[in-house]
């Protein structure tokens, strides 16, 4: 199936997971082109999907050369801090600010704010990157006075697992702890968004909530 058809089918979940759940459309998918070649990326942006979502700073900057300004740029993955300069001013949006040093050094490198997503370990999986649940609100207070980030949203990364109750108790969690963020008005903390849903469970985040899904496999994968 091309780009364009699998884009067909991903709408229409996306669809019908807000109508089942009575919330209005403002979903938006990120092509995760990590895996692929530009060639596909570049499918994706005909296709319609401007938001691109890259996990490496090399990957990120051959994408970047390629199709640059055109689209939306979404890193999505672990910034070691020594990368920053080499991807900070070609991002939109980061979704893994889960450190204060990290933070440190974009507030240095950047020359205008930056969208970020704090990235935060729901499910308390040992391997995944993020904040546990108790510290996110500290680590955004502790933000305050940067002037480079603006924390937009919140980001997990459920558990690679078809236990629907589970991934739901997940996501709850993050939108749980979105709308605390959000009722602390903080001027550079809107909090708005919920960045959650990958290829095997994003009808299930968009009942839950999600504003960005980040789909790699199911939109461009090959197979
Ligand atoms: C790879 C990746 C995705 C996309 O994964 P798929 O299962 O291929 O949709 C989404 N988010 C992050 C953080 C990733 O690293």
């Amino acid at each position: 199936m091309s780009v364009h058809e699998r884009l067909a089918i991903i709408r229409r979940n996306i669809d019908e997971a807000c109508r089942r759940v009575g919330r209005g459309n403002n979903v938006r998918i990120i092509a995760v082109t990590k895996y692929v070649s530009i060639e596909r990326a570049k499918e994706a942006v005909a296709a319609g999907v401007l938001d691109l979502g890259e996990n490496r700073d090399d990957g990120l900057l051959q994408k970047y050369e390629a199709i640059g300004k055109e689209a939306t740029w979404h890193f999505i993955g672990t910034l070691q801090s020594r990368k920053v300069k080499n991807v900070i001013d070609r991002i939109d949006y980061l979704h893994s600010l889960d450190r204060l040093s990290l933070a440190q050094e974009i507030e240095k490198r950047a020359t205008k704010p930056i969208k970020c997503f704090v990235q935060v370990n729901v499910s308390g999986e040992e391997t995944k990157h993020g904040l546990s649940s108790k510290d996110v609100i500290p680590f955004i207070e502790q933000l305050r006075n940067f002037t480079k980030i603006e924390v937009v949203g919140l980001m997990t990364m459920a558990p690679y697992t078809d236990d629907e109750q589970l991934l739901r108790r997940c996501f709850r969690e993050l939108k749980q702890l979105q709308q605390r963020v959000q009722a602390l008005h903080m001027a550079n903390a809107p909090c708005t968004e919920l960045s959650m849903g990958m290829s095997n469970d994003y009808a299930i985040a968009v009942e839950e909530g999600a504003t960005f899904i980040r789909i790699g496999s199911a939109l461009v994968g090959e197979e």
